[in-house]
């Protein structure tokens, strides 16, 4: 969307969820970003080869396998772009062809960098296609020396004809193979595997409103479902009685465990599963969650989690989404099973792209314990005297004795001066307004209706 201005941008994206989602609830003005260049914390390039023999890396084209060269991105990490042009200047020298799929040949499929904002340390992910990466050591050490500020370096094979970026099995090659990143004050470990968001900024806007939406007061337990690292869930600890975490990836499950460590945090568990299954457990066993904050993958969640949370049946649900259409899906089937939408509120985590967050906050509507009732105050709390006429029946006569209109406040306002009305509604007017007082010949001819009706 680079071809439009960021206001425009902003505006579209609005449109959009607003089209989706309004039909639940009123629709909050999108939260965009203040610098929204260079955002991207991690940064993915495919390697490949032009027909006259250039080595080329960048980004594929959309719905293709043609790679697009990037040498530097607005969107992008500067320094991760750097890192990988550097690789990409270095593979002739030490003759690593790029993989070719269609053939089968080659080494280096991919390089992934990641790096931590606050923290500045960086992960650089070599992809091969084998495990036999010809002078490995050596090409380590010479990245290490253009780069000095790489903290960490990864093999990770990935031998398979997939559209999966890594494969299953890694090398470290220098650092621990993880960096570190500080996120609304708590310090996160992200693995090359690990979910983490990408745009940093806009993840501390993200969390801080969706646990504000929470509503949390240290006394509810907290489920954090598709929780990645433990992100949500940390933040939320000191807020929450108790946190339990699902994710279904399990280097971000020990990412999310040793981040609780790190964090020192008491109140948390982090199990790994497949979350629909993992609440439908939960539901079987009658346990109970106050809160649910969800946060699933683009294709959104599953009928046996929505079903399992529906049976949990916590409170209060946050659903953050990266993607309003799944999300307008989901919310169908929580809305039509006992929840309503309470706040809708669009975050821009991915500027100059089609791509929108949203974070819906739902609460729990229980049939049988709401109804709505049309009542009138002066109908409260009747006394004995106040049973022989009703307010309307004392401003008819009014009306027709002395041409007067009156109304319930005057009316209140004369009972109590006579003792036959307990309450203070009518006297007290909101958030210590002064409300106005019956004049003198309105009150006397309440007065008269008063006798006439034999209430005093
Ligand atoms: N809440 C985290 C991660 C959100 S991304 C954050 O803000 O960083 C979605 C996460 O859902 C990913 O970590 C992915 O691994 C996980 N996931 C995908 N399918 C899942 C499933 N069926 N059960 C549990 N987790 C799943």
């Amino acid at each position: 969307m680079m071809n439009l201005p960021y206001d425009e941008q902003l505006r579209l994206k609005e449109k959009k969820v607003r089209i989706l989602l309004d039909k639940y609830c009123k629709v909050s003005p999108i939260i965009g970003m203040k610098n929204p260049y260079h955002y991207r914390n991690k940064v993915q390039a495919a390697f490949g080869t032009t027909r006259s023999g250039m080595i080329i890396s960048g980004v594929y084209q959309s719905n293709s396998h043609r790679i697009v060269m990037v040498d530097d991105c607005l969107l992008e990490d500067k320094k991760a772009d750097e890192i990988i042009v550097t690789i990409r200047k270095m593979l002739k020298s030490f003759k690593i062809r790029p993989y070719d799929e269609d053939k089968d040949f080659g080494i280096l499929r991919h390089v992934l960098v990641k790096r931590g904002f606050t923290s500045g340390e960086i992960m650089v992910v070599l992809v091969s296609a084998t495990p036999k990466f010809p002078s490995l050591k050596n090409f380590v050490k010479v990245l290490l020396q253009k780069h000095p500020e790489i903290t960490t370096v990864i093999l990770n094979v990935n031998p398979y004809d997939t559209n999966l970026v890594l494969g299953p099995t890694e090398k470290i090659l220098h650092g621990t193979g993880t960096i570190e990143d500080t996120l609304c004050g708590k310090v996160f470990r992200i693995s090359a595997k690990s979910f983490y968001q990408i745009n940093p900024v806009q993840t501390e806007v993200l969390y801080n409103k969706a646990i504000e939406l929470a509503g949390l007061d240290g006394t509810q337990t907290v489920i954090d479902a598709y929780c990645g690292i433990g992100t949500i869930g940390l933040v939320a600890a000191d807020k929450a009685k108790k946190v339990i975490g699902v994710e279904l990836n399990s280097d971000a499950v020990h990412d999310a465990i040793s981040n609780c460590k790190r964090n020192k945090i008491q109140n948390a568990r982090f199990y790994c599963g497949d979350a629909g299954e993992f609440m439908q457990g939960m539901a079987q066993e009658g346990e109970k969650a106050d809160v649910l904050f969800m946060d699933p993958p683009r294709a959104g969640s599953d009928e046996r989690f929505l079903e399992s949370a529906v049976k949990l049946s916590p409170k209060t649900i946050v659903y953050i989404s990266c993607n309003p259409e799944t999300q307008a899906r989901d919310l169908k089937y929580l809305t039509k099973h006992g929840y309503k939408v309470k706040a809708i509120q669009p975050v821009d985590m991915f500027p100059h792209t089609a791509h929108v967050e949203t974070v819906v906050l739902l609460s729990q509507r229980r049939p049988d314990t709401h109804i709505d009732i049309k009542f009138d105050l002066s109908e409260l709390d009747i006394t004995s005297a106040e049973t022989k006429a009703t307010y309307q029946e004392i401003k008819d006569y009014v009306l027709d004795k002395h041409g007067l209109k009156v109304s319930s406040l005057y009316i209140s306002q004369v009972k109590a001066k006579c003792g036959i009305i307990e309450r203070e509604n009518y006297n007290k007017g909101k958030e210590g307004h002064r409300v106005p007082q019956c004049p003198k010949e309105k009150e006397d001819a309440i007065m008269d209706a008063l006798q006439h009706f034999k209430m005093i």
